[in-house]
């Protein structure tokens, strides 16, 4: 720091990091009065075409030869520590976006934008006295605020308000009516979360994790980077072992990030990170305001906290002494940023600790094809937990063929139905998983077969009950429910598609008086939302939890014997070459939530797929089987771990255009690439192949490029602009190594 502040002393010059989809930074001058406090890494405003704008030094100098320079405006006090400038230099050339731009994935949002203050900012909630019959005739003739009252209805009573300005689009005067009119209040508690821990203490590891643990303790004591991957079932001890590597960690004055999938997962994590490590652990995650974040960034900076547990962005913690990262579930899709710079948790933890020179430890019961490819082949050290502790066994699986059981209308087979009733007799619980992304409640036409579809986007709209509306969920258009069908005037309008709310109804009517929990993205959107229904449910009041994907991942109830899995087939027709290794991770993880503790655990699965091979492996838990196939076929059809891919997702309003534009792309690209052995595949239109009055159109870039031959290639587009009127219109979404293909 002291050579830095010499330097700067004299610096006449700076070279910032601006926010813009332009690679090159910018030079402004440095003010004299701000001479002696500039230094690279700290942030900066400036002007930029007549906009207001913070940005990052990434250079000194003394001269230049750039002439009519604005001058640096004002100095933040708040900058990115030398380790994290060279993150977002490797993010920026690997994921090809601009330095200002990954730097904004990097700096905490209070600190991206030039300081605007927050509207409002917390957590909305219904009041107590909310009562939905009474509210929707009171404000009969405010239609906004209705449907406001009406979504925080649908979500279980509460949203954050960047759900509701950001995703839902309401203003701050619908909110503040609602408020004076005493039907919403905002709740603004930074607390963060005191669950206690229900895990037993551990005293003694057992001898495989052991083993283990071993090798970790002399990759943490030899400070060289060694990335890990822990393989081990759901219940072996891997979380136990991160605890440790932790306290380690601590106890040599270094820190430590752990990363977890989910924010749902983080309550009980935390209480148990708390419980080994003390009160210095920080938790990070999206849902907490501006301010709270900020708050937690100084602290971590100042050293007052060592340890950070969070979803992807914390890797970016400013930890000191960075002495180990742990990415838990590592093979979990949300660690992939889906917006720019679209960075992967995963890999941006395993460049950190190669900078940083420490151990990454990435653990899973189902290592992602890429990991165990690295393991298998010695990049990375591979550790093993084989067994369950405490000699528990795995749950027992067995599928229900739905080819013929679809019996009177109920989607839960009669196998299911006896099963749920004896765990409910025997006072045990049961989770009932729902293998559907999101929950289509789409209206059909029973007689001429219209489906009701959005106006702007190729995709079927959502029916909310409570608002007695249809939705679109991609770009929000909305209008009321019909009663007469708009094509042939029939009557016979039905509510298609099976969601969580349909299959409450179904076990209301076939176990009355039962409590049933529902979990899904309605019911979680407020920031307390997810952990009091785990709470609620651990207290095993509730016989009966029914969610989707949020109810797989990592929960530990000891009470729940049976998992009962519906319409399993499902995201093996996603057409991504992941399909097969996402559904068995998904269905082994959710079969892990039955039977931890001394009881083995039942897992019925209904499917109409009963003989795919991902079924076949999954009955016999032998992931290592269905990777070896699975790998084989990757190899065949050269997709990842075996290549690298890039997805250039294209869109415009005007589909001639973009075919025009896109077809020309991909030629120009092939040209380029001829010699290296890498295919531009494409174009072709995603499953959804309109959104927001937009087409799309996508290509794929298969095969191993470096980071500048990628920007050559994404450059190239350029010349493609030049020679197409109106290509100007088409915008180019660059996935570098893309989990997603919608
Ligand atoms: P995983 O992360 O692999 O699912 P956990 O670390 O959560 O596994 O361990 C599963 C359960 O076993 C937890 O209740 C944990 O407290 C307990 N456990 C872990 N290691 C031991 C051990 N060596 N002795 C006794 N109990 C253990
Ligand atoms: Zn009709
Ligand atoms: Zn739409």
């Amino acid at each position: 720091m002291q050579s830095i502040s010499l330097v700067a002393q004299t610096s006449k010059f700076a070279r910032v990091a601006l926010p813009v989809p332009i690679a090159t930074c910018f030079t402004y001058e440095v003010p004299k009065d701000l001479r002696s406090r500039i230094f690279v890494g700290c942030r900066v405003e400036v002007q930029f075409r007549r906009r207001t704008m913070s940005g990052i030094v990434v250079e000194l100098a003394q001269q230049t030869d750039v002439t009519h320079l604005k001058p640096i405006r004002r100095i933040y006090d708040t900058f990115l520590p030398e380790t994290l400038l060279r993150l977002t230099d490797w993010i920026a050339s690997y994921y090809g976006c601009s330095f200002g731009e990954a730097a904004q994935s990097v700096l905490p949002p209070i600190l991206r934008k030039s300081s605007r203050p927050a509207a409002m900012s917390g957590i909305l909630s219904l009041t107590k006295t909310f009562d939905p019959q009474e509210t929707l005739s009171m404000l009969k003739r405010a239609h906004k605020q209705r449907e406001l009252a009406g979504s925080l209805h649908d979500s279980g009573g509460s949203a954050t308000t960047q759900t509701v300005f950001h995703d839902w689009g309401f203003s701050l005067q619908h909110v503040k009516s609602l408020i004076k009119k005493g039907i919403v209040e905002l709740v603004t508690r930074s607390e963060q979360s005191h669950l206690a821990s229900m895990e037993a203490i551990v005293t003694h590891l057992n001898s495989d994790q052991e083993k283990a643990f071993d090798l970790i303790r002399r990759a943490i004591m030899a400070r060289r980077f060694s990335p890990l991957l822990l393989q081990g079932v759901t219940g072996s001890g891997k979380t136990e072992l991160y605890l440790r590597a932790a306290q380690l960690a601590l106890s040599q004055g270094g820190g430590c990030i752990v990363l977890v999938p989910e924010i749902g997962l983080l309550p009980q994590a935390m209480a148990r990170y708390r419980r080994a490590l003390g009160e210095g652990v920080a938790i990070l995650h999206s849902r907490l305001t501006g301010p709270e974040r900020f708050e937690i960034w100084r602290r971590i900076e100042d050293g007052d906290c060592r340890a950070v547990l969070g979803p992807r962005s914390a890797i970016f913690s400013p930890v000191r002494n960075l002495r180990l990262i742990v990415v838990d579930e590592e093979q979990d899709d949300s660690y992939k940023q889906e917006d720019k710079p679209r960075y992967h948790a995963r890999s941006v933890a395993l460049m950190r600790g190669k900078f940083e020179n420490l151990i990454v430890l990435l653990g899973s019961a189902t290592p992602s094809a890429e990991s165990l490819h690295h393991a298998q082949s010695g990049r990375y050290g591979h550790l093993t937990l084989p067994r369950r502790v405490k000699g528990a066994r795995l749950p027992v699986i067995h599928f229900v063929d739905m080819r013929g059981a679809a019996s009177g209308g109920t989607i839960l087979s009669a196998e299911l139905v006896e099963r749920l009733d004896a765990t409910i007799k025997a006072g045990h619980q049961s989770i009932l998983f729902l293998n559907k992304r999101g929950h289509a409640r789409f209206v059909l036409c029973n007689v001429c077969g219209w489906v009701a579809k959005c106006r702007n986007c190729d995709i079927s709209l959502t029916y909310h009950r409570v608002v007695n509306r249809l939705k679109c969920h991609f770009c929000g258009y909305n209008e009321s429910a019909r009663r007469r069908c708009p094509t042939c005037d029939g009557r016979s309008l039905y509510l298609g598609g099976v969601g969580t709310q349909r299959i409450e109804l179904d076990l209301a009517s076939l176990f009355p008086g039962v409590g049933v929990l529902r979990m899904d993205a309605d019911t979680t959107a407020g920031k307390e939302a997810h952990k009091r229904l785990l709470e609620q449910f651990g207290k095993g009041d509730y016989p009966i939890l029914i969610g989707t994907q949020m109810v797989a991942k990592g929960h530990h109830f000891p009470n729940v014997n049976l998992v009962g899995v519906l319409f399993a087939e499902e995201s093996l027709n996603y057409p991504d070459f992941r399909s097969s290794e996402r559904t068995f991770q998904q269905l082994i993880q959710v079969a892990g939530r039955a039977g931890r503790a001394s009881v083995a655990g039942e897992v019925i699965i209904q499917t109409y797929m009963p003989e795919h091979h991902v079924f076949r492996f999954l009955e016999a838990h032998d992931y290592d089987g269905f990777m070896k196939e699975e790998l084989k076929i990757r190899r065949q059809l050269n997709y990842p771990p075996f290549t690298k891919l890039v997805l250039a997702s294209c869109s415009a309003s005007k589909q001639e255009t973009l075919s025009r534009v896109v077809q020309d792309w991909a030629a120009v690209m092939r040209r380029q690439v001829r010699q290296q052995g890498v295919e531009v595949l494409g174009p072709v239109p995603p499953i959804v192949a309109r959104v927001k009055n937009r087409y799309r159109e996508q290509l794929l870039i298969k095969g191993r490029l470096k980071d500048d031959e990628k920007s050559k290639l994404r450059d190239s587009f350029n010349q493609v602009v030049r020679k197409h009127h109106g290509a100007r219109s088409v915008e180019v979404r660059w996935d570098v190594d893309p989990e997603s293909f919608q």
